[in-house]
C-alpha cells in the first residue's frame, strides 16, 4: 500500500472535500445535529421527506430521492432505484452518535458557591480526558407546553465555555498513584457553571443565578431538565492538524469521519438501478439499542413503506430486499500511532494516508461479536475499489487480545445480507479530539461513491 497522497499530482480536491468535512464536523457535534444538518444538505440535493409521499400515496419513481427522519436522531436517504426492490439495495451505513458528557435529569447543584451540571458519560471515555478543557453544552429542552428549546452554549467566541475541573499537582501525590480507571472517577465529572451569587436569596444563590439566566435566556425552569437531552462535547471548531496541514483535529470522527463520505457519496449517483441507501443511525456508541439505534426496526418499517409505495407491498419483497443487499458499514478504525507502536501488528493495521481501510471482522477475544465478512464478499469490494483506482488497506483493531470494539455490521448481517466494515482511520479514537488524514476521507468518499455505482 503505497502513501495515498503520492496519487495525487493536484491535491486542490481532495483538500476542497476536507474543508466541506470540516464545517460539518464543527456544525454537528450531537446526533441531533447531524440529522438537521444533513437534511439539509440532502434538500439542497433534491431530496424530499418521505412522509409527503406516505401521506398523499404518491407513487415512488425511479430516482426519487428521499428521506426518513426517525426522532430527529438517526436517518435513512433512499435513492429509488429502477430494478424491482427484491434484487437488494446498495447500503453505506454509519453513525452518528459519539462519546461525550450528558447532563443528567436532575442536575444542578451548589456546593461552597460554585454552580455545577453533574453527568453521565455516554460511550467509552478515559475520563481524565475530558477535565480542564473547553465544553460546549449542546441538546434540547422539552416543555410541558410541547415546546422545545434548543441550546448551543460555547460554540460562538463570544460565548462562554464551562469544563470539568481536575486537581492540581501539589495536591495529587495520592491522585497520580491510582490506576488510570480511576485517577478521575466517572460520578466526579461534574461541569461547573457559575460562582456569581444572586442578591436576594441567602440559600444557594449561585445555582438561583444560573437558574435566573436560563430562565432569562431559555426560558426553562430547574424542572425542565427532567424532559432535556443536554450533551456537553468539546468546544470550538475542528481544526487542520499538522504543519502540512494533511490532517483534521475534531470532535466526533468517530464516526462522521465516515458519515460525511457516505452523505456526499449518495449525493455523487443519479439514475441507479438498484435502490441506493445512506443509513446514519444513533446509540452506536452504546450496544445500539433503544427506538433510534440499528437494533430497532425502523429501518425495516421505512422499507417496507418504501415498497409498498414504489411497487405495492408484500413480505417477501421485503425480506428478499433485505437478503439480496450489499453494505458497507462505514466506521473509524484504529490508526498507527508511533506514541504507542506495542499495541499494533504491523501488516495488520491501518496508517493515516493509506486510504480506507476495510475491516473484514471486528470483536475481542477470539473474534468474538464479530461480523466476519464473507471472503466472496470482500473479492468484489476489492474488485470495486481498484476498477476506480481507490487506496484501500485492511486492517484489526490491535494486536490480538489487546482490545477490540464492534460497529452495527453484526446487525445489519441478521437480515443475511453482505456487510463489510470500511471506513476511515482514526488516531486518539473517543478522545476529546480525534485526528483524520484528508486523504483518507477523500479516498473513503470515492470508495463509497464506487461501491454504490457498481455493487
Ligand atoms: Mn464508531
Ligand atoms: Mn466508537
Amino acid at each position: 500500500m503505497e502513501n495515498a497522497w503520492k496519487k495525487y499530482e493536484d491535491i486542490q480536491e481532495v483538500m476542497n472535500f476536507a474543508d466541506g468535512y470540516k464545517n460539518y464536523l464543527s456544525t454537528c457535534k450531537t446526533e441531533r445535529e447531524c440529522v438537521l444538518e444533513t437534511i439539509k444538505i440532502a434538500e439542497a440535493h433534491g431530496f424530499k421527506n418521505i412522509q409527503e409521499y406516505i401521506d398523499n400515496r404518491i407513487q415512488l419513481l425511479p430516482n426519487d430521492k428521499v428521506y426518513y427522519n426517525n426522532y430527529g436522531k438517526s436517518l435513512v436517504l433512499f435513492i429509488v432505484g429502477s430494478e424491482p426492490i427484491e434484487n437488494g439495495m446498495t447500503i453505506l451505513g454509519a453513525h452518528v452518535d459519539s462519546p461525550r458528557l450528558d447532563i443528567k435529569q436532575n442536575p444542578l447543584y451548589e456546593e461552597q458557591e460554585i454552580a455545577l451540571l453533574d453527568t453521565h458519560y455516554y460511550g467509552g471515555i478515559k475520563s481524565y480526558q475530558w477535565t480542564t478543557i473547553p465544553l460546549a453544552l449542546h441538546g434540547v429542552v422539552c416543555k410541558k407546553d410541547g415546546t422545545t428549546v434548543q441550546i448551543v452554549i460555547g460554540e460562538d467566541e463570544n460565548d462562554p465555555v464551562v469544563g470539568v475541573s481536575d486537581l492540581l499537582i501539589h495536591l495529587a501525590k495520592r491522585q497520580m498513584k491510582k490506576n488510570a480507571r480511576e485517577v478521575v472517577e466517572k460520578e466526579d465529572l461534574n461541569i461547573t457553571v457559575g460562582s456569581m451569587p444572586l442578591k436576594g436569596p441567602e440559600k444557594d444563590a449561585v445555582k438561583a443565578h444560573v437558574l435566573a439566566l436560563l430562565k432569562e435566556k431559555y426560558g426553562i425552569e430547574e424542572e425542565d431538565f427532567t424532559s432535556a437531552e443536554i450533551e456537553a462535547v468539546p468546544a470550538g471548531k475542528a481544526r487542520d492538524y499538522g504543519l502540512d496541514r494533511s490532517m483534521i483535529f475534531g470532535y466526533g470522527q468517530d464516526d462522521r469521519a465516515c458519515v460525511y463520505p457516505a452523505l456526499m457519496a449518495l449525493m455523487e449517483v443519479e439514475n441507479p438501478a438498484k435502490t441506493l441507501v445512506t443509513l446514519l443511525v444513533d446509540k452506536e456508541e452504546v450496544g445500539s439499542n433503544g427506538a433510534t439505534g440499528m437494533h430497532s426496526k425502523f429501518f425495516e418499517n421505512i422499507l417496507a413503506e418504501l415498497i409498498w409505495l414504489k411497487e405495492g407491498f408484500n413480505e417477501i419483497k421485503l425480506r428478499r430486499a433485505l437478503s439480496n443487499s450489499k453494505m458497507i458499514s462505514g466506521d473509524v478504525s484504529a490508526a498507527f500511532d508511533p506514541n504507542y507502536p506495542q499495541v499494533f501488528e504491523m501488516k495488520n493495521t491501518a496508517f493515516l494516508g493509506r486510504g480506507i481501510s476495510i475491516n473484514k471482522y471486528t470483536g475481542r477475544g477470539g473474534k468474538s461479536g464479530a461480523n466476519d465478512a464473507n471472503a466472496e464478499y470482500l473479492a468484489e469490494i476489492r474488485r470495486v475499489f481498484d476498477e476506480h483506482d481507490v487506496a484501500w488497506q485492511t486492517s484489526e483493531i490491535g494486536k490480538v487480545d489487546e482490545g477490540g470494539g464492534g460497529t452495527i455490521s453484526y446487525i445489519m448481517a441478521n437480515y443475511g445480507m453482505q456487510i463489510v466494515d470500511a471506513g476511515v482511520p482514526v488516531q486518539n479514537m473517543h478522545a476529546p479530539m480525534e485526528v483524520s488524514s484528508k486523504v483518507d476521507l477523500y479516498e473513503t468518499k470515492q470508495a463509497y461513491v464506487a461501491f454504490l455505482k457498481e455493487m
